[in-house]
C-alpha cells in the first residue's frame, strides 16, 4: 500500500458521519495496525453485505433477506404499522424492544424546498399497503421539525379515509428532535404514550 493509497483509505473514512479528517486518520492508522483482528474481518463483513443488502419490497428497511426479518416475523403484530423517515429511525426504536409491529420506512420527508414530492417517498405504496389490511393503526413516528410534521399531516389526510386510527408519538420528543438521538427510554415513553393526530 502506497502512501496515496493510505491517503485514499483516509478520505474515505472521512465521508462518514461522525468522523472528521482528523478521526479518520486515527481510524486508517488503527485499522492499519490491527490487520488481521480488525482490517481483514471488516474487509469481509463489508463485502459480505454490499453483495447481499436489498431493500426491503414491503416496508423499505435494509436486510440481506427480502422480504426483510421483520416483515417475515410471524411474531410481529400485523395490524400496526410504524411509519419512519429512515433505517436509523426503525433501528431506534428496535433497539427500545417495545415494539412489536412492522414498519414503514418512508427514506425521507416531504420537502418543498429540496423538491421532494410525496411520490418520492412512495406514499401512494403506504396508502396501498394500508388498504390492503390488516392494518388498525398507523403510527407516525417522525420528527418534530416542519418537514415532518408536514410529512405527517400529509399521511394522515390520506389515511383518514379509510377509518384506521392514525396516531403519534407523544410529548418527550424535542422540537427539531431526531428519533436516533433519543434514548430508549424517552423513545419508549413516547411510543406507550401516542396520541391519535
Ligand atoms: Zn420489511
Amino acid at each position: 500500500m502506497s502512501a496515496g493509497e493510505i491517503d485514499r483509505l483516509i478520505g474515505l473514512l472521512a465521508r462518514l458521519p461522525g468522523l472528521g479528517p482528523r478521526s479518520a486518520r486515527r481510524a486508517a492508522l488503527h485499522l492499519l495496525k490491527r490487520r488481521e483482528s480488525l482490517m481483514d474481518p471488516l474487509m469481509e463483513a463489508l463485502g459480505a453485505v454490499a453483495a447481499s443488502v436489498r431493500l426491503c419490497p414491503v416496508c423499505g428497511n435494509l436486510d440481506t433477506r427480502a422480504p426483510c426479518s421483520i416483515c417475515a416475523d410471524p411474531r410481529r403484530d400485523g395490524t400496526l404499522i410504524c411509519v419512519v423517515r429512515d433505517v436509523a429511525d426503525l433501528w431506534a426504536l428496535e433497539r427500545g424492544g417495545v415494539f412489536s409491529g412492522r414498519y414503514h420506512v418512508l427514506g425521507g420527508l416531504l420537502s418543498a424546498i429540496d423538491g421532494v414530492g410525496p411520490e418520492d417517498l412512495g406514499l401512494d405504496r403506504l396508502q396501498a399497503r394500508v388498504a390492503e389490511g390488516p392494518v388498525a393503526e398507523v403510527i407516525l413516528a417522525l420528527p418534530a421539525t416542519v418537514e415532518g410534521q408536514t410529512t405527517a399531516h400529509v399521511i394522515a389526510d390520506l389515511i383518514e379515509p379509510t377509518g384506521i386510527t392514525v396516531s403519534g408519538l407523544a410529548q418527550g420528543v424535542p422540537v427539531g428532535g431526531e428519533l436516533d438521538y433519543l434514548d430508549d427510554g424517552t423513545l419508549t415513553a413516547a411510543l406507550r404514550a401516542r396520541r391519535p393526530v
